[in-house]
């Protein structure tokens, strides 16, 4: 009787020893379990909202700011040696046309055909002429497109003032002249450029180093994201620094593009 008191009192022992451990198991369990849902909750937040945030903001790498290299007053004999520079970059920009030295004229052409924009200027770039009437100033801007035609094959849409929009030059020569040629080219859909860059390569400076260093300042200084530069090509030494400026330009993440009647523009406040 001893014995089956003692083997009853072992086996109750023994089932509440089994049921001890299978609860602690199964809090262990609920525990690991609860461990696990920890860096779930983490991770969700964690990895896909960042990567579309990642996504959608611009690469380091993607220039946002545009120059625009524009050069008056040719073809010229230093033009050809310009298109080299502009070639070996694979920099478009954009030329605003003359015939004031008409044995380069076909330079107009062979500029077009490399990718560039042709603008116009004017034919004869005599404020005094063109600037006289606005008779004048037509017949100048026709013959100036009649040579473009002949040229690329087609008239230009996009212009640029002898002296930009705000010469007073003009003043001398007729009232109001300015003013009316920009209804007059708003209504015909042509669109004009001024600039916001100035080389000041026919205000004295005669040095490539000069010209560039000039024209880098003022990009560093302007708080905008694009920049139309003023240059000459009839300038042996404006040339030159345009190698300089495309230089430094792509070494410091700038995009360099041609101008076009969907471009950026820059209006002087109009004087006359
Ligand atoms: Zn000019």
């Amino acid at each position: 009787m001893k014995r089956k008191v003692i083997l009853f009192f072992t086996l109750v022992c023994l089932i509440a020893a089994v049921v001890l451990i299978a609860d602690i198991k199964s809090i262990r369990q609920s525990e690991i379990a609860d461990d696990d849902s920890l860096p779930v909750i983490t991770d969700i937040p964690a990895s896909p909202e960042t990567e579309s945030v990642k996504e959608s903001s611009p690469s380091p790498e993607m220039p946002e700011k545009t120059i625009y290299l524009t050069f008056d007053d040719g073809p010229f004999m230093y033009t050809d040696k310009l298109l080299n520079i502009l070639d070996n970059y694979g920099v478009k920009a954009t030329f605003f046309v003359t015939d004031q030295n008409h044995d380069y004229v076909d330079l107009i052409g062979k500029a077009y055909e490399h990718g560039h924009a042709i603008g116009v200027h004017s034919a004869c770039h005599k404020y005094k002429t063109i600037y006289s009437s606005d008779e004048a100033f037509l017949n100048d801007f026709r013959n100036m497109q009649e040579i473009i035609m002949e040229q690329t094959g087609q008239y230009s849409d996009i212009y640029r003032f002898p002296g930009g929009c705000s010469n007073t030059v003009s003043l001398k020569y007729n009232k109001g002249i300015v003013s009316r040629m920009v209804e007059f080219l708003d209504e015909e859909g042509y669109v004009y450029f001024d600039w916001n860059i100035t080389s000041e390569d026919s205000e004295g400076l005669d040095s490539a180093d000069a010209i560039t260093q000039t024209v880098i300042e003022q990009i560093l200084e302007l708080e905008d994201n694009y920049y139309i530069v003023l240059q000459h090509d009839i300038y042996d030494c404006s040339v030159d620094a345009t190698e300089q400026i495309i230089k430094w330009g792509l070494e410091n993440n700038y995009r360099f593009d041609k101008l076009d009647t969907e471009s950026p523009t820059v209006h002087f406040e109009v004087a006359n």
